[in-house]
């Protein structure tokens, strides 16, 4: 499920290939996934247009048109952008394609379809509304500490709280807290100022290395829980196997004997 670090590494992407250029057409595929607006106007408000610069917040990718138009990309679980050579054909579940004006195509793919599409006059007035905390590479540490502290309840679910802070999702909050050997059902209010110092500099350390290994889990640390989380996987620390357990409505993989549970 694509995760700050997955959309920084799609921005990235969409920026090297889908800017400053003649938007032809745009050709939705499954409406499914388009949030309040239609494939009609989502043509409508697209073509002639192109894509000037590009902004990602938490999971959110904005990209903003020479027209006062931004439109919203989210991922949900499954989605990935392809940018496609002139003949190329389009992955199995794009479910819209922007073609350029030099042909190419860039195709928003999303098998399972909890992906969405939308258009925005204004990104802050979104931001607002969704209630998103601050994204979690720009909260700095005092605001970290001031939005932690004064909570209650699994650390785990605090940190995939996008109300809190938006971009960490269930396998970077699993990293973090194997980073700084914490349980995730440790009680985040038991946590003192030196604990959260440790959580916001784990934090910033892991959401960046990913981004540094293109959040191709290939070329991550061996170090990192995520190479071995999951199903009969091994600690890289202590190499006793890995735990699962429900924190927060999401599976949590930690090692039991390396995070310990503050009591
Ligand atoms: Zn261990």
């Amino acid at each position: 499920m694509p995760e700050l670090p997955d959309v920084e590494i799609f921005k990235r992407y969409f920026d090297a290939t889908s800017l400053h250029q003649r938007i032809d057409d745009v050709n939705v595929r499954n409406a499914y996934i388009l949030k309040g607006t239609s494939a009609r106007e989502l043509a409508h408000k697209l073509k002639g247009r192109r894509f000037e610069s590009s902004r990602r917040y938490g999971k959110h990718l904005f990209v903003r048109t020479n027209d006062h138009v931004w439109l919203r990309l989210h991922f949900g679980m499954t989605g990935s952008l392809q940018y496609l050579k002139n003949n190329e054909q389009a992955p199995r579940h794009a479910r819209v394609l922007f073609t350029f004006a030099n042909s190419r195509r860039l195709a928003f793919d999303d098998q399972r379809q909890f992906g969405q599409i939308g258009l925005l006059k204004s990104v802050g007035e979104f931001l607002k509304t969704r209630g998103l905390g601050p994204d979690a590479l720009e909260v700095n540490h005092g605001e970290f500490k001031k939005i932690l502290e004064k909570r209650r309840g699994a650390v785990k679910s605090i940190l995939l709280n996008q109300k809190l802070i938006a971009g960490i999702g269930n396998i970077y909050a699993d990293e973090i807290l194997f980073h700084v050997r914490m349980h995730p059902a440790t009680e985040i209010s038991r946590l003192g100022d030196k604990a959260l110092t440790k959580l916001f500099g784990a934090t910033r350390y892991i959401l960046e290395k990913a981004i540094k290994a293109k959040a191709d889990v290939n070329r991550m640390p061996r170090s990192w829980l995520l190479p071995y989380r999951g199903k009969n996987g091994r600690c890289p620390r202590c190499g006793r196997k890995l735990k699962s357990s429900s924190i927060g409505g999401r599976t949590a993989w930690f090692c039991a004997h390396c995070q310990k549970r503050l009591s």
